[in-house]
């Protein structure tokens, strides 16, 4: 009998669900607002209650499935299955999901972070094809990681291995929400780029439209900054290349320190795509030494908003 997975991508606005093949194809994809209110009391008993629904419409039952696998924002206990500080979801206490979620659905359960999850994700149907050394990074409104390294995805002693957004780029730089100064994340998320944008626009004095609109204190989008450099922009082609300087400069440590056969690029920034990866490409080869340069290569994300319902069902293939 072919058993199946369910993956659970718990997000701020969305918990995204998918139900899928252990060999990590998407048979049924569904999504449910996030229900924040009530210290986020909500979320759990949703979870659970769509999926029971879900499996009923399907006409599946518990005994089908290994497991369900879930990423969530916050830091996560795996051992006792629980998750504490996810403010997004209006989490300040500890939230025991697993105990609630095996005995409301009576199916195995387990959950990462879910930066680590994407990286699964991308790892296993995505752009990192199944290697046993990929990290990835996601460069949204913030900067998130996951590490995987000898098939394992890499955590540290409390949980916060692959944070490459807090990786230093600029010493006595913008300073962070973490507290820290510098961090790759003030300067390559979307609002880094805006603010990289907004400094150097200060002080440039040629033509240049994302000059004009930062001048008139219009909004600057990090698409706007990366479609008016694509179109020749003499200011936007020297933020994007700033901004590629710090992620080369970043993802290039990142790869002397792992060597993995891939650095997975995805988030809402990818999406500038090639005219991306290529810039950044050139300051990661200087920034790498060359056995490093010659064996990781930089690639962009394949599996888009789907990375995490399957690197997050990819976790319960654990109880096989
Ligand atoms: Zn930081």
């Amino acid at each position: 009998m072919d058993r199946k997975l369910v993956g659970v991508d718990l997000g701020g606005t969305t918990i995204k669900f998918a139900i899928l093949t252990d060999s990590g194809d998407v048979q049924q994809k569904w999504s449910v607002e996030t229900n924040i209110l009530d210290e986020g009391s909500h979320i759990v008993p949703d979870i659970i209650e769509s999926i029971n629904h879900h499996l009923s419409l399907y006409n599946m039952d518990k005994s089908q499935f290994i497991g369900i696998g879930m990423g969530t924002p916050g830091t996560v206990d795996r051992d006792a299955g629980t998750v504490v500080g996810a403010y997004n979801l209006n989490w300040k206490t500890t939230q025991h999901v697993r105990d609630e979620v095996e005995a409301g659905t009576g199916i195995k359960f387990t959950m990462d972070n879910d930066a680590n999850v994407a990286g699964l994700g991308e790892r296993w149907k995505g752009a990192g094809e199944n290697g046993q050394d990929v990290s990835f990074v996601t460069l949204g409104t913030g900067i998130g990681g996951g590490l995987i390294a000898g098939g394992e995805l890499l955590h540290g002693t409390a949980g916060a291995a692959g944070e490459i957004g807090h990786v230093t780029v600029e010493p006595n730089g913008y300073l962070c929400t973490c507290g820290k100064r510098g961090c790759l994340e003030q300067y390559a998320s979307a609002t880094g780029v805006v603010h990289v944008a907004r400094d150097m626009a200060e002080e440039f004095s040629g033509d240049s439209e994302l000059k004009r609109q930062t001048d008139d204190g219009q909004d600057i989008t990090s698409k706007l900054v990366f479609d008016l450099a694509k179109g020749g922009d003499a200011l936007a082609i020297r933020v994007v290349d700033k901004v590629s300087y710090y992620l080369g400069l970043a993802l290039g440590n990142l790869a002397n320190t792992l060597n993995p056969e891939s650095i997975v690029i995805g988030g809402g920034v990818s999406a500038a795509g090639d005219f991306l990866l290529n810039q950044v490409n050139h300051y990661f080869q200087e920034f790498t030494f060359t056995t490093v340069r010659n064996s990781t290569s930089l690639k962009l994300a394949r599996l888009g908003n789907d990375a995490g319902v399957i690197g997050a069902a990819s976790l319960a293939l654990s109880f096989e």
